[in-house]
């Protein structure tokens, strides 16, 4: 194959038209962000203080960090990330801005995330393929995967996880074309904000620097810039303090710039040292890191070293993202569809034949392509990449069609333009029409917001709320308390706790909360290893989880004495995933397999006849003689239960009894509509009797909140 054959026309706007595109491929990228904000505008519960709220649970996080910053101040091992760059960057531009916190919260991601096409353009231009890198850039920036993350009201640190990686890309790509000793800085420049922007970025950061060596040995054995380049990137990923990176890279820069011809001969001695340096500090341990948890799937089960060896329930098990993807949906996430998903492929593969420099690329496909094998949230990464490959084919196609078909040079161009707007419309439309389809409600609903909001107001910052972790961080953000577990802290140790407190009898569930409390408030000042739940049964002098267990049933356990309150948040929304919740203390401690598995159904009714009600998957309940009907087997239930929700904020329950021996019972909660199937276990759970039937243990609880959205309780701790 011949490099004319792969190649174009260059194409070299003026820098008046060039920055025009780029505008237009911004506010595009925009606009198609405005289709969910036109969408979700509709629906008064995803709003809250005038404005709608965020899609992603982890923004909560960041948000609360964003919040205590503006307010000068957090409390002690409340896990406010306050030092995050994106809480920073948050809390500057809502103090600068003159819009709500929520305003901010909700477009950063869009703003932001739109900015990918710059870096694509910008490349695009280093190869003089401008118009390309237009095509590149309005399907780069809203491709389905991209998209996914970076859309209104995705607020997390994935609005610039990729943007700034693109970057990088595009300082490499110009230095190697320019050779100008400011370019090397502008590179460790770009390099360095990404790896503070997100930590795990030095892995990418480090892969870039080793494709240039493997380049170089290929292409450039004899460029002595390309060494300086190394040399700069080698110091960049190296694993010391920020300031003296910062220190050696300027020395450096410095001693080049100063001293000139005479640095030549020790730029290789110099790489030589930096490399060793680099390899002896352990700079390959992020990329090896990366290597094993993602492509040899190694366990990602931490062995903690307790004396107790207590064995708790993988997260791992519970987490859908890992794991293999099917082609489609890998192909679709990357460039929107198959078909331009192969395209892109093809183009990429064209575009590094012809420029040699695109190779260089390839670390960010990879990364991208190990969503094969290691989750989807990989895919994103490659799709900066796959854009380019996708806008040079169709630019190399139109003229190529242009050429051959078309006699007269005057028509030719305008042949080829109309091409080229015909072929971008195909290639973008099955992305937006994802993006119409996309309708992703908002994490939590207003109604279950203004009950944190009161919560908030009866809440101490440093009263600890008792959830499961899926709610922690917006727990924290709009009620401002702490939290036992939440969305980065959710090992099966800590989750242990919490899932016994809200799937035990209230007694033991209340000594379980008041433990959980202390342990988690006096972890963060002793320096004792093992799980909460070890440290327990230490100080208790047991070695038997299940006799500590047992004990702790029956009141045995001497409880500490707290010096906040405890409040339970028990929302419905925990209904459809109380199994999982429950799972985690259904474990048998001294061997980790699971004892029992939980009983809890919600059921589907489908409808009702005479004294029979029927449900979806073929269970039916005959209320007369409370008989149960799954599949082909029955059942005799206990009772049969309809629990209101009552404006006063009681819940009104009747009863009617079967079978006192049987350990099953319908529950219907009418004020929901939702009918449970549950066995004894789980009826007298915490969960059930607080939320769903108000029949609270006043020893132990005081209800503060009741709603059908969420009910929040006081435990007692004065006792
Ligand atoms: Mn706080």
């Amino acid at each position: 194959m011949k490099k004319e054959f792969a190649s174009t026309e260059e194409q070299r706007l003026s820098p008046k038209i060039f920055l025009l595109l780029m505008a237009l491929a911004y506010l595009f990228a925009l606009a198609v962000r405005y289709i969910w904000v036109d969408w979700a505008s509709q629906v008064p519960e995803f709003f809250w203080n005038g404005q709608l709220m965020i899609n992603t649970n982890d923004g909560y996080f960041w948000a609360e960090g964003a919040r205590d910053i503006l307010a000068g101040t957090h409390q002690p091992h409340d896990l406010s990330p306050i030092h995050e760059p994106i809480a920073r960057l948050t809390a500057f531009l809502a103090s600068v801005l003159p819009v709500k916190f929520e305003t901010v919260i909700l477009w950063m991601p869009a703003f932001f995330g739109s900015l990918i096409v710059v870096p694509i353009m910008l490349i695009a231009r280093e190869l003089k393929q401008d118009l390309a890198g237009f095509l590149a850039a309005l399907l780069g920036g809203i491709a389905w995967s991209y998209y996914n993350r970076t859309m209104t009201g995705y607020y997390d640190t994935d609005m610039l996880t990729v943007v700034l990686p693109t970057f990088v890309l595009w300082g490499l790509v110009h230095a190697m074309l320019h050779r100008r000793n400011r370019w090397l800085l502008l590179l460790s420049a770009l390099m360095l904000f990404y790896q503070w922007w997100y930590p795990s970025a030095v892995a990418l950061d480090t892969a870039f620097a080793g494709m240039l060596f493997l380049y170089t040995l290929l292409f450039e054995r004899k460029s002595l810039y390309h060494y300086k380049l190394l040399l700069f990137m080698t110091v960049t990923v190296t694993p010391i303090p920020l300031w003296l990176r910062l220190i050696l890279l300027a020395g450096l820069f410095l001693y080049f710039h100063v001293a000139r011809e005479k640095s030549d001969r020790v730029v290789l001695p110099l790489l030589g040292v930096a490399a060793v340096a680099f390899v002896l500090l352990g700079g390959l341990g992020p990329v090896w890191y990366q290597v094993k948890g993602y492509l040899l799937r190694e366990s990602a089960v931490n062995e903690t070293k307790e004396a107790l060896q207590l064995h708790f329930y993988a997260v791992s098990k519970t987490v859908r993202e890992a794991g293999q993807i099917p082609f489609e949906l890998f192909a679709n996430r990357i460039s929107g569809a198959p078909a331009t998903f192969l395209l892109s492929v093809v183009g990429y593969l064209l575009l590094a034949f012809r420029y040699r420099v695109m190779w260089l690329a390839l670390p960010m496909v990879g990364l991208g392509f190990i969503a094969m094998q290691g989750g989807l949230r990989f895919t994103v990464y490659a799709v900066p990449v796959m854009a380019l490959g996708l806008g040079y084919l169709l630019y190399w196609f139109a003229e190529r069609v242009s050429e051959t078909f078309v006699a007269d040079p005057s028509k030719r161009r305008w042949v080829n333009r109309t091409l080229l707007g015909v072929l971008g419309m195909a290639v973008l439309y099955p992305n937006i029409r994802h993006v119409v389809e996309y309708k992703v409600p908002t994490v939590f609903r207003s109604s279950e917001v203004a009950i944190l909001d009161r919560l908030h107001k009866i809440a101490g910052r440093e009263d600890y709320v008792l959830s499961w972790w899926d709610y922690g961080y917006p727990i924290r953000y709009y009620a401002d308390v702490k939290t036992l577990v939440d969305g980065g802290k959710h090992s099966g140790d800590v989750n242990y706790p919490v899932s016994f407190a809200l799937t035990a009898p209230q007694a033991a569930s209340a000594a379980m909360a008041r433990l959980d409390v202390h342990y988690t408030e006096a972890d963060f000042e002793s320096n004792r290893s093992g799980s909460y739940l070890a440290q327990m049964m230490e100080d208790a002098g047991i070695r038997d989880p299940e006799l500590f267990l047992r004990k702790l049933e029956k009141g045995e356990i001497a409880l500490p004495k707290l010096k906040r309150q405890v409040y339970y948040y028990l929302p419905m929304r925990m209904m459809n995933i109380f199994p999982t919740v429950a799972i985690f203390s259904a474990v048998d401690l001294r061997t980790g397999t699971v004892n029992r598995q939980p009983f809890f159904h919600p059921l589907q009714a489908l409808r009702q006849q005479g004294q029979k009600l029927e449900f979806a998957g073929g269970v039916s309940f005959d209320l007369g003689s409370g008989v149960l009907a799954l599949g082909n087997r029955t059942l005799r239930a206990h009772s049969f239960l309809v629990s209101t929700f009552e404006r006063d904020g009681k819940v009104r329950v009747q009863e009617q009894r079967y079978d006192e021996q049987s350990p099953y019972y319908l529950l219907y909660l009418k004020s929901l509509q939702r009918f449970i199937l549950m066995d004894r276990k789980m009826f007298d759970s915490t969960y059930v009797q607080l939320y769903m039937l108000g029949h609270y243990d006043s020893r132990y609880f005081e209800p503060v909140i009741r709603s059908p959205w969420a009910a929040v309780y006081r435990l007692k701790t004065s006792k």
